[in-house]
């Protein structure tokens, strides 16, 4: 099943001519916020939950080019006609991709799968606690199947891309082992911390940075500056 599921998940990147990452970990390890447990449990309510459950973490890249079009240094706006955008709109495309994946492997794979993101809702949230109870945190399921380590920006790390990609999951009321794995980590790194104001401010940094999306001024509500920071500083 394992290898069925890594093999048409492939074929779906290659079809979208992008490339990806896959892991797999047990439902009952994740360690979720209660508001979130409870909404999976709505969620997968045709599961059985006395039997295994397994989560799909799927991974889909920026480009290198993508990447390269936000800025290297903290810039407090952006514009509509401003070459960021390049990584703004490729956000919007990763999300449909993303979806369009996670509902061909649940479709084919007997499975469930969870929106990338909840569309259009950043305009509407206020607080980021707003999000707990309408999605689950892919990072959660990717950190535990082992796509990559939990960064000091709170963001998933591959050793591929660094933290250029985005997530989904999948769910499959099937038993696959785990293919979590031990990371070195950040190590002395701190090169998003140097240049995002908010990231220092652990506490209220997804607050902040919820905010500064909404104010950027790009076409989509993003910023990006920690992810290509990140990426280089992994290449040093
Ligand atoms: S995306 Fe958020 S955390 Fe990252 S640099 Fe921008 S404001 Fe900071
Ligand atoms: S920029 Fe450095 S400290 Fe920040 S998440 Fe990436 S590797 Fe970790």
């Amino acid at each position: 099943m394992k290898e069925k599921i890594e093999r048409e998940f492939k074929k779906l990147c290659k079809s979208y001519k992008r490339k990806g990452v896959i892991g797999f970990s047990p439902l009952k390890e994740a360690e979720l916020h209660p508001i979130q447990k409870k909404y999976l449990l709505r969620n997968l309510s045709t599961f059985d939950w006395s039997k295994p459950i397994t989560a799909i973490s799927i991974g889909v890249f920026y480009t290198r080019e993508e990447i390269n079009s936000v800025p290297d240094k903290w810039v407090t706006k952006g514009t509509n006609e401003n070459s960021w955008n390049i990584y703004s709109q490729a956000c919007g495309e990763l999300n449909r991709i993303l979806n369009n994946i996670a509902s061909n492997l649940a479709e084919k794979f007997a499975g469930i799968s969870e929106q990338a993101t909840v569309e259009g809702y950043t305009r509407k949230v206020k607080q980021v606690e707003e999000y707990y109870g309408i999605c689950v945190s892919h990072r959660v399921f990717a950190e535990a199947a082992g796509l990559g380590w939990r960064g000091k920006s709170g963001l998933i790390i591959t050793p591929e891309n660094g933290s250029a990609l985005r997530l989904s999951t999948i769910f499959i009321p099937y038993e696959i082992e785990s293919t979590g794995k031990e990371f070195q980590g950040c190590g002395d790194c701190q090169a998003c911390l140097d240049i995002c104001p908010f990231l220092k401010n652990e506490k209220n940094y997804r607050q902040n940075c919820l905010l500064r999306l909404k104010n950027v001024g790009l076409q989509n509500e993003v910023c990006g500056i920690c992810i290509r920071i990140c990426r280089e500083a992994l290449k040093k």
